[in-house]
């Protein structure tokens, strides 16, 4: 059993800065589309990214360290996400 207090945490795929888990978004890779993994219960490879870096997503070199993290070799991907 996890202690009180302890925090599981992991690492902003664009700025690197580790945020509690609850704290990021999580994107994973289904049916062919990136989709933002909103109750981070999807299985598999999943990426992390802060709500800073969130509008970000958009460019190209963030898009593409998102393909990097989740193992994607194509650059047809789509990416679905909503905001909250
Ligand atoms: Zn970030």
């Amino acid at each position: 059993m996890p202690k009180k207090g302890h925090v599981p945490e992991r690492t902003c795929i664009v700025c690197k800065r580790k945020m509690p888990k609850k704290e990021l978004l999580r994107f994973c890779v289904k049916e062919n589309k990136i989709i933002l993994d909103r109750f981070q219960k999807e299985g598999g490879r999943g990426a992390y990214i802060c709500s800073d870096c969130l509008p970000k997503i958009k460019n190209l070199k963030t898009k593409r360290k998102l393909f990097y993290s989740l193992r994607i070799k194509t650059n047809l991907i789509e990416i679905e996400y909503e905001k909250q």
